[in-house]
């Protein structure tokens, strides 16, 4: 858990600039999932792959350097071209990939939010960190084919429901469901490095990000497998842990929020005692805006 704590802080850090990191010890692994979806791990944001006879269709897609290596690990698992990319949302960990696979003829897919945020410069602010500018995408890496609330895809044997979920980890979100082999890729919408980070000035929400997590579960039974954006392949249960923890953090704030407790008072409470990941001022302040709203 410390590692991937400790690899994220590193990408939030350093990033100032994506391409001034240095990805050259990076390697790409794979895992097969089911059937014929697998995941992949680098640096950055789990990538979902469905392999089809004559192509890929990948969900997100790491850093832009990383473009070769992703393409090497593909091809360990079958021919042919990525044929799709679909981002789960904007962040530079997720998305930053479009420059290279969007140049080579891939079609990148995405909820129209993320097209609006890639067009322009965008500040991220992770909570405990520098502000990090991710500047606008050239015309290449920005999706070509945008939805709304919901779409389908017809591929590979698989039916893909492509689902928006609202104000979660950002504004931008898609959560992926391959429904014939019941598997799940929901971005930063479930992670599993402990308390996750929430974009709050980029339309991500804490009761959002509860009401996905609802949502989510519902959609999901004892057999199905789920690739979260960072971390290991998961399981319904540990959607509902996550869950838990989110409304048992949202409980202890909210509280203290009514008896009228200042942010040095719910501070020094500890709101994320017996929780993995450090829950900042900046996270406080938005748990505090969502419950006066
Ligand atoms: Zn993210």
């Amino acid at each position: 858990m410390k590692i991937i704590i400790a690899s994220l802080i590193l990408f939030i850090s350093g990033l100032s600039g994506v391409q001034a990191q240095d990805f050259s010890d990076v390697q790409i692994t794979s895992q097969h999932v089911r059937d014929n979806i697998y995941m992949l791990f680098g640096a950055g944001g789990n990538i979902g792959v469905l392999n089809g006879d004559e192509g890929f269709l990948i969900v997100d897609d790491q850093f832009e350097p990383l473009s070769a290596k992703i393409e090497a690990a593909l091809s360990d698992i079958g021919d042919g071209n990525i044929t799709y990319a679909i981002n789960t949302h904007f962040h530079f960990d997720h998305a930053d990939g479009n420059k290279a696979f969007g140049k080579s003829g891939t079609t990148i897919v995405a909820h129209e939010n993320t097209r609006t945020r890639l067009r322009k410069d965008v500040l991220v602010q992770v909570p405990g960190f520098d502000t990090i500018l991710q500047e606008q995408y050239p015309l290449e890496g920005l999706p070509v084919i945008t939805f709304n609330s919901t779409m389908s895809m017809h591929l590979y044997d698989q039916t893909i429901r492509v689902i928006h979920v609202e104000n979660a980890h950002t504004d931008t979100d898609a959560v992926i469901y391959f429904e014939e082999s019941n598997v799940f890729h929901m971005g930063d919408v479930f992670v599993r490095y402990g308390i996750p980070f929430i974009d709050a000035p980029n339309g991500g929400s804490v009761s959002g990000m509860i009401a996905a997590a609802n949502r989510l579960i519902a959609m999901c039974n004892d057999e199905t497998l789920i690739i979260p954006g960072h971390g290991q392949l998961s399981k319904k249960a540990d959607l509902i842990a996550f869950r838990d923890m989110l409304q048992e953090i949202w409980d202890r704030v909210a509280v203290q929020v009514s008896n009228g407790k200042s942010l040095s008072d719910i501070l020094d409470s500890k709101p994320a005692k017996g929780f993995t990941g450090e829950l900042h001022a900046d996270y406080i302040v938005i748990l505090i805006n969502e419950e006066l709203r």
